[in-house]
């Protein structure tokens, strides 16, 4: 049975458009959508509420077997995080989430964790799955796998698009120096750095709309995998 499953693993930096796109591909092909930066910022709310160092891993580590983390999905189909019980999907989206997120996530007993509840999904339905590593640590068998990237400018706008309509104040020079410093530290870790898995399909979305880059994943996934 599992020979019919296809994963595709999408990884890259922020606000390349990863998660919107993968969405999309998942619904147009009929795959899971597995979004596991959420993961990563549920426990970095976890750490937050608990007023540990999220970058001690010797803080950070006593906590996670205590912390009760679970994804489910919706009627409408989107990812929803659950912390202890308590649902956290829009409590997760904040600048200074994403912040608590970048720094959980380059302790390697946090990502030893939340390998295994990553893996579980692909091995029982077919996923789009993004994030930094899913190509190389998570799902590195995986049928497809795509870097998706863009210029940091132009990553910086659309994220600013995205919080301003959340009616976060955020100015552009606020999102571009956030940008970078979360880039940089996703990249420089020692454990599981942000890359580009050796066979990898490069997107560079910088000049691409967004059904532009929706429509060009999807014809690579039908190509890969044969779907019509
Ligand atoms: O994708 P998103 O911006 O929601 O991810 C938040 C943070 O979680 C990233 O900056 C990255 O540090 C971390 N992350 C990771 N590995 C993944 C997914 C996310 O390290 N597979």
């Amino acid at each position: 049975m599992s020979s019919k499953l296809c994963a595709v693993a999408i990884d890259g930096p922020s606000g390349a458009g990863k998660s919107t796109i993968a969405r999309a591909v998942a619904a147009r092909c009929g795959f899971v959508y597995v979004d596991t930066g959420a993961i990563y910022r549920t426990v970095g709310l976890a750490v937050r509420r608990a007023g540990a160092d999220p970058h001690d891993a010797s803080a950070v580590g006593p906590l996670l077997p205590g912390l009760d983390i679970r994804f489910d999905y919706g009627s409408d189909g989107q990812q929803r995080m659950k912390l202890n019980g308590e649902d956290v999907s829009e409590a997760i989206r904040t600048p200074e989430g994403s912040m608590y997120a970048s720094a959980v996530a380059t302790l390697p007993v946090v990502r030893a964790y939340l390998l295994d509840m990553q893996r579980d999904m692909a091995k029982t339905h077919s996923v789009v799955m993004d994030g930094r590593d899913i190509g190389t640590v998570v799902l590195p068998d995986a049928g497809l796998k795509i870097f998706l990237t863009a210029s940091a400018e132009a990553r910086a706008k659309r994220r600013l698009l995205e919080l301003n309509a959340k009616g976060d104040g955020s100015t552009f020079d606020d999102v571009l120096a956030d940008m970078i410093r979360r880039d940089a530290q996703d990249s420089n870790r020692a454990a599981a750095p942000l890359k580009a898995a050796d066979d990898a399909v490069t997107v560079d979305t910088s000049d691409m709309t967004l059904e532009e880059s929706i429509e060009h994943v999807c014809a690579l996934v039908r190509e890969r995998f044969g779907i019509a």
